[in-house]
């Protein structure tokens, strides 16, 4: 069989620990036997990382911007522990907050829907995306105690230095007090994100704040994406058979415990927190979850949603097996090589990773899995395979 051919690179970006051993065995067993695998490589593992002062994680991002599509393992973010076991020259900050600051973008992570993971919520027959603005609001916040009487304001200076005022409260007694903000620029890109995704997957965009209570600040969440949906995506959507659906938050969890799932759910911020771990939690684990962020020019970049998974790789260090789930490592590549498909016009590729992925989801549902899995699969006898022979057995199947 001659390896499919790839015209541009992909940006790969390869991180630490048991999440590291994983993507070499992917691409040993799943990728390099198929494809004639073309990527432009930057180690994100801790140790270069630290070595080149943080140089290659800005380098990797910039490298996205020029070949729009890049796929990222799980990468440590120092705290003092790491610091002290990597020795490293600095805290450096968490890369995936170096590569967001640099793309701009919005993360969506959808579930991975497989027969034998059931979703707690029984009416949920497909996945639901949530995508969550990644700026402002309480996590920019400034907050403070107010020890007793007196008059909390909000004072805008302009430039010209005039003021402009508005009473937040009169305190009788003590109390507390946040101030919060965000950036039309900034709702807008999330606005953008959120409509070329839908257009890109073919689902449509529910939204919801709480503008009836919070007239100004939620209430130019809801115009800003009405523009720019009117102005920019009407006619596409149409076109692809999809809509944009705006509510009220509160009626908007009502509406998705109902639904059959199958659409992309715009958060603010911190509904996003919330409400990712929520679906994500209900579907089944963080293993299964895929995660790409998209920025507003359309560079697109797939990575796993959990972690270096640091309890295993200890013990593949001390020479035992491990059982570490390497789905959403999978399908990150996947994510990657059918973008990397679609833009270059390259159909082998695209169905190449069409294949990978249903191959990997007919090894779960044929009871093969990890142990992580076979401990919440409702299929009968689930074998639980470790880490390697996991990915063989998708190798067999592919
Ligand atoms: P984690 O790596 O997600 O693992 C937490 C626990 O979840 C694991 O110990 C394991 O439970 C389970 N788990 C997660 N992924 C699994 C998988 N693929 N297969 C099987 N079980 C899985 O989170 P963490 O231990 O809190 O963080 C470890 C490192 O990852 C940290 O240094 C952190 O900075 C980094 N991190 C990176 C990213 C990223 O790059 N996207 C995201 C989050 C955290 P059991 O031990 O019970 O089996
Ligand atoms: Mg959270």
């Amino acid at each position: 069989m001659d390896k499919i051919k790839m015209t541009t690179p992909i940006v790969e970006m390869d991180g630490d620990e048991m999440t590291r051993i994983l993507w070499q065995m992917i691409k040993d067993h799943l990728l390099l036997p198929f494809i004639d695998l073309n990527t432009e490589y930057y180690d994100l593992g801790l140790e270069y990382r630290d070595k080149t002062n943080d140089q290659v994680t800005v380098d990797s991002a910039n490298a996205t911007k020029k070949y729009k599509v890049a796929v990222k393992c799980a990468t440590i973010t120092p705290n003092a522990d790491r610091v002290k076991e990597y020795s490293l020259k600095e805290m450096w900050k968490s890369p995936n907050g170096t590569i967001r600051a640099i793309l701009d973008g919005t993360v969506f992570r959808a579930p991975i829907v497989v027969k034998g993971i059931e979703p707690c919520v029984m009416n949920w027959k497909k996945p639901i995306t949530i995508a969550r603005h990644a700026y402002g609001d309480v996590y920019k916040g400034s907050e403070m105690k107010i020890p007793g009487t007196g008059k909390v304001e909000l004072v805008y200076t302009a430039e010209d230095g005039s003021e402009t005022r508005e009473l937040v409260h009169s305190f009788n007694g003590p109390g507390i007090v946040q101030g919060m903000h965000n950036l039309n620029d900034s709702i807008e890109s999330f606005a953008r994100s959120c409509f070329n995704y839908a257009l890109d997957t073919r689902q449509d965009v529910w939204f919801a704040t709480k503008d009836t209570i919070s007239k100004k600040y939620d209430h130019t969440f809801k115009d800003i994406f009405q523009e720019i949906f009117e102005a920019d995506y009407a006619d596409k959507f149409k076109e692809a058979g999809i809509t944009y659906f705006y509510t009220l938050i509160d009626d908007a969890v009502a509406r998705v415990m109902k639904s059959e799932g199958g659409y992309i759910w715009a958060c603010k911020n911190y509904d996003g927190d919330v409400m990712s771990d929520m679906i994500s939690s209900a579907f089944g684990s963080l293993a299964m979850m895929t995660s790409v962020l998209v920025s507003p020019d359309g560079d697109y970049e797939y990575e796993a949603a959990h972690g270096t998974v640091q309890r295993h790789y200890y013990k593949h260090l001390k020479g035992e097996e491990t059982s570490t789930n390497s789905v959403a490592t999978i399908f990150a590549w996947t994510g990657a090589l059918r973008k990397r498909g679609e833009l270059d016009g390259n159909a082998e590729l695209a169905a190449f990773a069409d294949k990978l992925e249903k191959a990997t989801i007919d090894t779960i549902e044929a009871g093969e899995m990890t142990k992580d899995l076979a401990l919440i699969t409702t299929i009968p006898n689930p074998t639980a395979l470790n880490s390697e022979e996991f990915i063989k057995a998708i190798a067999k199947r592919l």
